[in-house]
């Protein structure tokens, strides 16, 4: 059975990630590897939900919580801000790929793939540029086919469903509005 190691970067959109890869076959093994991810309080909840999905779809997982570092990951993407999905995905794949050499896996790939948020041909570029023809191939799958489905199951299954894309800059994208009305109150 082909091995795959799979990072992932919240429980919801692992589901339908993990089942496809499954379903055709590969032993999967999750990474849990999002330095991005702020404040804290978020990266624990995003976490518990990663494990939930494990359980219930009987997957291993590597949690890299001794490498969560927001000032290291504050400090890759600084001055490049205008472009820092591009280094966060970089961040997050070289060290999976790093992972899955070192573990003798047959390929790795992302659940960032799932997401219509994401910038998916950006990620499958990166992937298939990494891994230039080595021992541990990236695997590209659309995986967004079954975004209604992710979004479903997470639901049923009572999971964490995050509100914006992980790093301190999309939060406040994401509540940006509400900064907004919060000024105007204050001024009425
Ligand atoms: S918006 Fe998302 S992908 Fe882009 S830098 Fe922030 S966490 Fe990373």
């Amino acid at each position: 059975m082909p091995r795959v190691l799979v990072h992932i970067c919240c429980g919801p959109c692992s589901i339908t990630t993990v089942k496809t890869l499954q379903d055709e076959g590969f032993e999967v093994t999750g990474l849990f590897y999002n330095p991005n991810i702020h404040p804290l309080q978020e990266y624990l909840r995003r976490r518990e939900g990663v494990a939930q999905a494990a359980e219930r779809l009987g997957f291993s997982v590597i949690f890299k919580d001794d490498e969560y570092n927001p000032q290291k990951y504050f400090r890759e993407i600084a001055w490049r801000e205008a472009n820092r999905c591009f280094h966060c995905y970089s961040i997050r794949l070289e060290r999976t790929l790093s992972i899955a050499k070192r573990g003798r896996f047959d390929a790795f790939t992302s659940t960032l793939l799932y997401s219509k948020l994401q910038k998916h041909d950006v990620i499958r570029a990166l992937g298939g540029d990494m891994a230039g023809g080595g021992s541990v191939a990236f695997l590209y799958r659309d995986f967004r086919q079954g975004w209604k489905e992710g979004i479903e199951t997470s639901k049923a299954w009572g999971m964490y469903r995050q509100q914006y894309c992980g790093c301190l800059y999309s939060e406040c994208e994401r509540y940006a509005g509400e900064l907004e009305k919060a000024s105007q109150g204050a001024g009425a």
